[in-house]
C-alpha cells in the first residue's frame, strides 16, 4: 500500500531486484558485483536495500564510512563490506566488525598495519586504492614498490582487490580521459600483481562505467545510482525504474489576489489571482531553497505545480492554478512517475544529491513484493 498520509518515501524492492537484474545483464555472469549503498543506500534505507540484495546473491557491499559498515552488521549483513573511505581513527570498529578497509595512501597503510598488529590479526582483508586521474583519493603508480615493501614484511594484511575511480564514465567528451584511466590502471594492476606474488581482485567501474566501459570490468563492478534506477543517460533511464518515490500531501489551499505575496522575504508576488497549495515538506526534509522561486514543480494529479517563493524549513507552497485539487490530494515530488533527476535539474544538480538529501525526518515505507 503507497497511500500517503504525510511526506513519505516509497522504496520499491520489486524496482531494485529489477535494476540489479538489467545491471547485471549488461557484465559477464562471473563478474562480481559491489552494491555500493553508502549514504542511507543514496538516501533509501541501507539496511532494507542490503538485506534485499544479500538474498539476491550480492557479492560485496561499498559504504563510504565506518559507523556505516557497523550499522549494517549490527543488521546482521553477513556479505563482505568494503569501507572506501576509512580514517585511521576507525580503524578498532573496522576490525571488531569485519569491514574491509580502503588503504589509499602510505599514512593510511601504515596506521593500519599497526592496528591489525595490535588486534593480532593475519592476512586481514584490505583493499588498495589507486589515483589513475580523478585525484580525489588514492595512491599513484610511483607509489607501488614503497606498498609492495611494505607489504611483503606484513603477515598481518592481504590484499583483497586493487582498485580505481574514473572521473568522467558517463560523459562521452572525456571517452579518451576515461580509456587512459584504464589503460594507466591495466599496468599498474599487472605490476603490483607481479611483484606481490599473488593475484588481487581489480575493480575500477561505477554505473556509468558498466553502462559505457564495459571491457573494464575487471573481475567486479561497483554500482550505486544504477540499482536506485538512475543511469545518468536518456537512453538507459528507461531502462531501470526508481525505487524511491517521494510523496507528500496538501496541508491547505489559499486564494491569492493580485498584488499579495507568498513565503517569507515576500519572495512570490502575485500579478493576478491564483490558487497555492501548502505542503508538510521543506529544507529540513532535504528540499533546499535552490529548489524555491519556481526552479522545480511537483505532480499533483498529473499536473506540474511549480514551487513558488522560497522553501520554508517544514513547508513549501506550490502553485495549484488550474488545477483541481483540494486539501488532503496526493503529491508527487519525484518517483517512477517524475524522475528525481528531473526535479533536481531544475536546481541545477543531479539525482544522487537530492536523493541522498532526503533527511531523517522523511518517513520510509518499504514495499517487498
Ligand atoms: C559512490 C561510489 C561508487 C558508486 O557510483 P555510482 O555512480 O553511484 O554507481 C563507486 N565507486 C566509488 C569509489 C564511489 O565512491
Amino acid at each position: 500500500m503507497d497511500k500517503v498520509g504525510e511526506t513519505t518515501l516509497f522504496l520499491d524492492l520489486a524496482a531494485l531486484e529489477h535494476n540489479y537484474n538489467y545491471l547485471r545483464s549488461r557484465i559477464a555472469p562471473e563478474t562480481k558485483f559491489m552494491a555500493v549503498v553508502k549514504a542511507f543506500a543514496y538516501g533509501s534505507d541501507m539496511v532494507a536495500v542490503a538485506k534485499k540484495m544479500e538474498k539476491l546473491g550480492v557479492d560485496y557491499f561499498a559504504v563510504a564510512y565506518v559507523n556505516e559498515g557497523i550499522l549494517l552488521r549490527d543488521a546482521g549483513i553477513k556479505t563482505p563490506i568494503l569501507v572506501l573511505h576509512p580514517l585511521a581513527s576507525n580503524f578498532d570498529g573496522i576490525i571488531d566488525y569485519c569491514l574491509e578497509p580502503s588503504l589509499y595512501s602510505n599514512h593510511i597503510l601504515s596506521q593500519f598495519i599497526e592496528a591489525a598488529k595490535a588486534k593480532k590479526q593475519v592476512d586481514y582483508p584490505v583493499h588498495i586504492k589507486f589515483n589513475t586521474g580523478l585525484n580525489r583519493l588514492g595512491f599513484n603508480q610511483e607509489d607501488i614498490d614503497t606498498i609492495v615493501d611494505k607489504l611483503k614484511d606484513t603477515k598481518e594484511i592481504k590484499v583483497v582487490s586493487i582498485f580505481s575511480h574514473l572521473a568522467a564514465s558517463e560523459d562521452p567528451k572525456e571517452q579518451e580521459f576515461s580509456i587512459a584511466q584504464i589503460d594507466g590502471f591495466k599496468k599498474l594492476g599487472n605490476a603490483i600483481i607481479q611483484k606481490l606474488g599473488y593475484v588481487p581482485m581489480r575493480h575500477m567501474l561505477n554505473t556509468s562505467g558498466i553502462i559505457n566501459y564495459p571491457q573494464a570490468q575487471f573481475e567486479m563492478v561497483r554500482s550505486g545510482i544504477g540499482l536506485y534506477g538512475y543511469g545518468n543517460d536518456a537512453k538507459i533511464d528507461p531502462k531501470l525504474k526508481p525505487i524511491a518515490t517521494l510523496k507528500t500531501i496538501i496541508s491547505q489551499i489559499h486564494e491569492i489576489g493580485a498584488d499579495e505575496s507568498v513565503g517569507y522575504n515576500r519572495a512570490f508576488k502575485s500579478n493576478g489571482p491564483i490558487k497555492t497549495a501548502t505542503l508538510p515538506i521543506g529544507h529540513a526534509d532535504g528540499i533546499g531553497r535552490p529548489y524555491g522561486k519556481g526552479r522545480a514543480s511537483v505532480l499533483i494529479h498529473g499536473k506540474m505545480a511549480p514551487i513558488i517563493g522560497n522553501v520554508c524549513m517544514d513547508m513549501i507552497m506550490v502553485d495549484v492554478t488550474g488545477i483541481d485539487c483540494k486539501e488532503g490530494d496526493e503529491v508527487i515530488v519525484f518517483g517512477p512517475q517524475k524522475s528525481a533527476e528531473n526535479f533536481a535539474s531544475g536546481a541545477g544538480t543531479i539525482s544522487y544529491e537530492i536523493l541522498t538529501a532526503i533527511s531523517q525526518r522523511v518517513k520510509r515505507v518499504v514495499l517487498d513484493d
